[in-house]
């Protein structure tokens, strides 16, 4: 094989490769959107004959060859090529591991587990959902043991999410994080809350979706390139930056909640749509990990969202949509927006109280890879955990342990990048106020600046980087927790004045 056979080969393999991903990719959002529920069944088992092939595509000794020689020949690849390669020998290290019947029988699982989930939460039933976690916490444990012997379980769990990331970094994270929230948290319950009464009541679906078009457009979507659609659980994902969806959840009572998960799931979509073109087809063409992901999303939903600047910027579009919120000026919706106490749901969850509930989830996560836990005893340990993070009772399984699809879709590992994300986004902000007016390009309405210069030091390098580097080159710094808590306390200053 010559290096231009290797480079023809491998081409071909990333765009069959490519089309398998897009078909399932397809599939797993028909069916988390508008597929009818008893579709699963047969979804299910044609997602499990193009995952079987895909893996046998994958782990063929065709493909391994060319990797090989690729690696061999290191010294005459571009640099994107060497990291090309080193994603794809990982993964393909990794899918060996797993025997074929195994990783086809998972995915069945996961298609089947969304599924019920969905039902379960609907119900608040969590004994229906129950028998499908166990099922998944011994699927990964297996996985874990598989794929990495010689690692704890739930590290790798977070390297799967997080390249780099380990129980070590997130409990230093974690508690220098509690460290400064809890009296946080505490000074703010005694101070005076604001007034939020107006912003429940009557905001039909459809001025809502007005909104969310509006939202979208102010934040820079291209509308030829991404839409919207909704789901019971918010998300983003992509085929390729030509074809990205978010996805969001209309509460006709509550306007805000929508409100933010668009603004948050556009803040993936703006990442996926502004890596470099180049890149289309291949593993640097998307964006490298979830905190990295979730530092844009956090950055858009909450540093730019819930900024006096922004709310009083889309004072007056709301002001036309909702008429109710005229008779309350865009300063008493900035304070609305932000009111900081302990409650139940993570994606409606403030600021400040909003690593609480992520720390809930990393113990029990943690427990339950290291098989200290069952899925019959995680409600009570939940709810106990609510308990002590975050001062409240958990009603039911529904707004409890059943809220979040991530579980469900063997997302376990994932939500410390929510946390970390949010604090990598407030260092970010910092980095880029040195040469770029974010308040004033907020208050003009015109984002420009800011996604340019996102686009400039995180979007377009797509996965080139690791995580870490692509953080610290464009913090031009190491990352600090610091400068999140301090962002969090000038917040608690400014709308509770304590
Ligand atoms: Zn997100």
């Amino acid at each position: 094989m010559t290096l231009e056979e290797a480079r023809e080969k491998l081409k071909k393999q990333q765009e069959l490769e490519g089309a398998y991903a897009h078909a399932l990719g397809v599939l797993s959002f028909d069916g988390s959107t508008i597929a009818p529920k008893d579709s699963y069944i047969p979804r299910g088992k044609t997602m499990g004959i193009l995952s079987g092939e895909f893996y046998k595509l994958y782990t063929s000794e065709e493909n391994t060859a060319v990797c090989d020689f690729l690696e061999e020949h290191q010294d005459s690849l571009t640099p994107e090529e060497r990291r090309i390669v080193e994603i794809r020998q990982k993964d393909i290290k990794e899918r060996r591991a797993i025997p074929a019947d195994e990783f086809v029988a998972y995915n069945e699982l996961i298609n089947a587990s969304g599924a019920v989930w969905h039902e379960a939460k609907e119900k608040s039933d969590y004994a229906m959902f129950e028998p499908y976690l166990e099922k998944i916490i011994a699927a990964l444990r297996r996985q874990a043991s598989l794929i990495a012997p010689d690692k704890d379980p739930y590290d790798y769990m977070l390297d799967r999410f997080e390249p780099g990331l380990t129980q070590e970094r997130c409990d230093g994270f974690f508690s220098g994080l509690k460290e400064k929230l809890v009296p946080l948290i505490e000074k703010v319950s005694h101070a005076e809350q604001p007034d939020v009464s107006f912003v429940t009541g009557d905001f039909p679906v459809s001025q809502q979706q007005e909104l969310s078009k509006y939202l979208m457009k102010v934040i820079g979507l291209d509308p030829r390139r991404s839409c919207l659609t909704t789901t019971e659980h918010p998300f983003t994902t992509d085929f390729t930056k030509y074809d990205v969806r978010i996805t969001t959840k209309y509460l006709p009572d509550n306007f805000l909640s929508s409100m933010f998960s668009v603004i948050h799931e556009s803040g993936h979509a703006m990442y996926e749509l502004h890596t470099a073109d180049a890149y289309v087809g291949t593993e640097l063409g998307g964006g490298v990990s979830m905190a990295v992901h979730e530092s844009q999303s956090r950055l858009y939903e909450n540093l730019i969202g819930r900024s006096r600047a922004f709310i009083e910027y889309i004072y007056p579009e709301l002001a036309r949509l909702f008429p109710s919120l005229r008779s309350h000026g865009a300063e008493e919706l900035y304070r609305a927006a932000n009111r900081m106490t302990p409650s139940l749901i993570r994606t409606e969850a403030d600021e400040l109280t909003y690593s609480m509930h992520v720390m809930v989830r990393y113990e029990i996560e943690r427990a339950m890879l290291h098989g200290e836990v069952n899925a019959h005893e995680l409600p009570e340990l939940w709810n106990s955990l609510y308990k002590s993070y975050l001062g409240v009772d958990v009603p039911d399984a529904r707004r409890g342990i059943l809220q979040d699809s991530h579980w469900s879709n063997g997302q376990i590992g994932y939500f410390p990048s929510y946390a970390l994300g949010s604090a990598y986004g407030a260092q970010l902000m910092e980095k880029m106020r040195e040469t770029v007016p974010v308040d004033a390009a907020i208050a003009s309405g015109d984002l420009t600046p800011i996604s340019a210069w996102l686009e400039e030091h995180i979007w377009k390098y797509g996965s080139l980087y690791k995580p870490g580097e692509l953080m610290e080159s464009a913090m031009g710094a190491p990352f600090d927790v610091k400068y999140y808590t301090d962002y969090l306390a000038a917040k608690v200053k400014d709308v509770y004045g304590v």
